[in-house]
């Protein structure tokens, strides 16, 4: 292998020490940072997540408070609670755990959350202010991939970076942050024609698909930067992400495993978003 494989796990511990300073100076002042954890329904996936989030708050020093509701809740009941929760001054960020059951309109309940509690990034308002760029809350998967290029001090500037996948969350407001970097930025999809072409001239790959090993090593450029953002399970069950690690990891300069690459720095923005959040208060 002549890649270096960047330890996501090693930045964002760094990360979250830098973290546990500000968040107790914050409680010094009275004002623990605190986040409140909306769950609804019995989704296995989602009760991991945030019970990981959970448990790495609590080592920053940031105050947690569940909300966990059954799935029969309806689309009022939820704005109900969420706006209660903008109106607490004692909740500096809100975490609408996705996805939410099938009968709630997520539009609706994301909505209704304050703009300067949305620690996720995902209300119109922030992600309208990362659009002009002026950013506030800027999505934790997306702004975990940047901290990950900079601490692997990857040039941007100038650079050609192909973005796969255009999802809200990660693949849209990625292409933006590249953008604003001064890259080059191609946002590729399911229509895109002759992507591996594309891969091929790209300095800054950021796969973010969903489907197991999608992206050859063969078609990375030698010497690209390669994050990997996917999360797939194989048929073994092992996890794996979105590129051929191994075969990449070859002709990449710098390679995200997975997993321990962009899913410890995704929770490490969210909790330095809710800092960030309880210092503006
Ligand atoms: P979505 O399913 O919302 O988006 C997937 C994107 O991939 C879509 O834009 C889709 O294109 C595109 N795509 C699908 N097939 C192809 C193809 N054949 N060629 C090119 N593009 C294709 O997923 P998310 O953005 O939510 O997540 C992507 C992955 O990242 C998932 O594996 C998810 O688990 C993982 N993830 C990991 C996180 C972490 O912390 N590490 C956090 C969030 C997500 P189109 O728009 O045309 O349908």
């Amino acid at each position: 292998m002549s890649a270096t494989v960047l330890d996501g796990k090693r930045v964002a511990d760094a990360l979250c020490g830098d973290l546990r300073a500000r968040a107790a100076t914050c409680v010094a002042r009275g004002n623990p940072p605190t986040l409140a954890v909306v769950l609804v329904g019995d989704d296995p996936a989602s009760r991991v997540y945030v019970r990981n989030k959970g448990r790495r708050a609590a080592e920053v020093g940031i105050v947690t408070r569940d909300h966990h509701l059954p799935a029969a809740t309806t689309t009022a009941e939820l704005v109900g609670l969420v706006q209660q929760l903008s109106d607490d001054p004692a909740v500096h960020g809100i975490l609408v755990q996705l996805p939410l059951p099938a009968g709630i309109d997520s539009q609706a309940i994301l909505l209704a959350i304050d703009p300067a509690k949305d620690v996720d990034g995902f209300h119109p308002d922030n992600l309208g202010r990362l659009m002009i760029g002026r950013p506030r809350f800027v999505p934790c998967t997306p702004a975990g991939c940047m901290r990950l290029l900079a601490a692997a001090d990857v040039a941007i500037r100038g650079r050609r970076a192909l973005v796969i996948g255009r999802s809200t969350i990660v693949g849209k407001p990625m292409a933006q942050l590249l953008l604003a970097a001064d890259a080059t930025v191609i946002c590729a999809h399911s229509r895109t024609m002759a992507l591996a072409d594309e891969i091929a001239a790209a300095d800054i790959v950021v796969a973010a698909v969903g489907r197991a090993e999608f992206v050859r090593g063969a078609w990375i450029k030698p010497g690209a930067a390669v994050i990997d953002v996917g999360i797939n399970r194989r048929a073994d069950g092992s996890l794996c992400g979105d590129v051929e690690f191994a075969a990449a990891a070859e002709r990449a300069a710098v390679i995200t495993p997975v997993p321990g690459g962009v899913g410890p720095m995704t929770i490490a923005c969210l909790l330095a978003n809710v800092v960030t959040a309880a210092e503006q208060a």
